[in-house]
């Protein structure tokens, strides 16, 4: 059969994303499998033991990030990489990143049944903790491969419970050995689904990532002095759970003051210490991003919050310092290989629709190192993060064939 009439099998692929969503089941219909805990380490196993019987060789590398190739007629040009994750947020949905891998893994399904073996090898990839919910900030084994992040600064994040990832890898057994990037790819390819209601609502199936949200993302640490919740005069007081409230409240206020023109800005995350009554906090730590679809405005509002740091700073009468910054998105995409997808769509008879990306991903940090593109696949309503996530096997299946003709396309293509 000529590679251009191949197709997925529909029934295979949803079986494998439906015995995804019984391992480390959440809330009702959702998941609740956060990186490197026990339903993470079941998940890996599983996928592991499904890329064996596909024929693929597997590698784990050193912050866990599973590999799983299947050689190419050359085996010795770069791969194209197509991937995801596993991983889901605390109360998340069983479509988030699982799709894309296991998109990946139908591809290499199909091609072995049509005894088709591409020019150059092709990888399915999982990424470690992509949500970054166990263990902040998100995308960081994808981070690692791109070189933004060290492989030290990876283990060393830590999670509530003051476990770290490099000792929670060890622990499930996915600490491996392989080199975490430094080694040529071709390409990356990533499924995912929306995360937002356009696709749904359009009644469209496939969509065409053209860019990123331009997102800046900050952790601050403020500091303060513990007293006593009755005598300790408010003139003195220096509670660092109010002065990390105030900031969290400026970030909001400025979410507000851009929301007309599509920004987001999220307070997401307030720890404090000893957290507890009767006693001022003396520690807190506040993570916190913004979102413009336009980089200047971005930027402009990245600017905000360091600008809003000394006024909550001074009203509480803490300390506060930013200790991490990142940043992420912008027109990060390769022309040549958005391109490719649309060929692909337009071969299959699909209709597509044109989206920027408003979520992390770890294409983000892919793209930095080789030519990467993404589609977009629909969810119920756009929404995600949420147990009531929802999608369907027949809205799925077109972006998996398009995904599929756009890998061939690029494996099988000719030149160095
Ligand atoms: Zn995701």
């Amino acid at each position: 059969m000529s590679s251009s009439r191949l197709r997925i099998d529909p029934d295979r692929f949803w079986m494998t994303v439906e015995r995804s969503a019984e391992i480390g089941a959440g809330r009702e219909g959702g998941l609740s499998r956060m990186a490197l805990t026990e339903p993470d380490r079941e998940m890996r196993d599983q996928f592991v033991s499904w890329c064996r019987e596909a024929g693929l060789e597997v590698t784990v590398d050193q912050v866990g990030s599973i590999f799983a190739r299947r050689r190419g007629q050359d085996d010795s040009l770069p791969p194209v990489l197509v991937g995801s994750h596993l991983d889901t947020q605390f109360n998340g949905g069983r479509f988030d990143g699982i799709v894309g891998v296991l998109a990946g893994l139908e591809i290499v399904r199909t091609l072995n049944d049509a005894g088709h073996v591409t020019r150059r090898p092709i990888e399915i990839v999982n990424w470690t903790n992509e949500e970054g919910g166990r263990f902040p900030p998100p995308m960081t084994a994808s981070g690692a491969f791109a070189d933004v992040y060290s492989v030290d600064w990876v283990h060393a994040r830590q999670a509530d419970d003051g476990a770290t990832l490099g000792a929670e890898l060890e622990r499930i057994g996915y600490r491996g050995v392989a080199e975490v990037g430094g080694r040529p790819v071709d390409a990356y390819f990533e499924l995912h689904i929306e995360q937002g209601p356009e696709l749904d609502a359009a009644g469209i199936d496939v969509g065409i990532v053209t860019h990123g949200y331009k997102s800046h993302g900050l952790r601050v640490e403020i500091t303060g002095e513990t007293a006593h919740a009755g005598p300790w005069p408010m003139e003195k007081r220096r509670n660092a759970l109010v002065g990390a409230a105030r900031l969290c409240v400026a970030v909001d206020d400025i979410g507000w003051r851009y929301a007309a023109t599509g920004g987001k800005a999220t307070a997401a995350r307030l720890v404090a210490w000893p957290n507890k009554a009767g006693i001022l906090s003396d520690w807190a730590e506040v993570i916190c991003d913004v979102r413009h679809d336009d980089p200047e405005s971005a930027a402009a509002m990245a600017e905000a919050v360091r600008k809003a740091l000394p006024d909550a700073a001074t009203a509480a009468q803490v300390e506060m310092r930013i200790v991490e910054e990142w940043e992420w998105g912008g027109a990060i995409f390769d022309e040549a290989l958005v391109g490719s997808l649309r060929n692909a769509a337009a071969a299959l008879g699909q209709r597509t629709l044109d989206l920027p990306s408003q979520a992390g991903h770890d294409a983000y940090f892919l793209a930095r190192i080789c030519p990467t593109a993404m589609i977009f696949t629909p969810c119920r309503d756009g929404i995600t993060h949420n147990n009531n996530e929802f999608t369907t096997r027949d809205r799925q299946v077109p972006g998996v064939d398009v995904l599929l003709q756009a890998v061939l396309a690029r494996a099988d293509r000719a030149g160095p």
